[in-house]
């Protein structure tokens, strides 16, 4: 099997054409659209529909585009995503990384730690400390 990104609720598979795809809101305005992320943790390429402008700083919810959930981290932090992330040999992790625009973070859960990786990823490193199913991990 193949690399994959799966919903943490719906475990629908998310990755299409070398993309994970997620259904989106921007929260200052209620816009919705479609986003696609690089796989490749620490690649922070994003393909936007043009009619849906995303500008830094902008806070977006990710929703799964099957069961459309949001997958906001509320146990850690609101504005970060949570997703899961699935190897080739079926292992999972837990994937963690900003829903805001221009914040370059991305925190994966392996068995006994959390590895971070971006220029923003002090920033939320604490929640994680404040989160007792993670706090032990750090
Ligand atoms: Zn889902």
């Amino acid at each position: 099997m193949l690399n994959d990104f799966i919903c943490p609720h719906c475990e629908g598979h998310m990755m299409v054409a070398g993309h994970i795809i997620f259904a989106a809101v921007k929260k200052k305005d209620n816009i919705t659209g479609i986003i696609l992320l690089d796989p490749r943790i620490g690649d922070y390429t994003s393909v936007l529909h043009p009619s849906f402008k995303v500008e830094e700083g902008d806070e977006v919810d990710f929703l799964c585009p099957m069961c459309h959930k949001s997958l906001a981290a509320k146990d850690v932090h609101e504005r970060l995503v949570h997703i899961i992330f699935v190897d080739e040999r079926d292992e999972k992790y837990e994937i963690f990384f900003s829903g805001v625009a221009g914040e370059h973070c991305t925190y994966k859960i392996t068995e006994a730690k959390i590895e971070s990786v971006g220029k923003s990823s002090e920033k939320y490193l604490k929640y994680f400390k404040l989160c007792d199913k993670y706090k032990s991990m750090l």
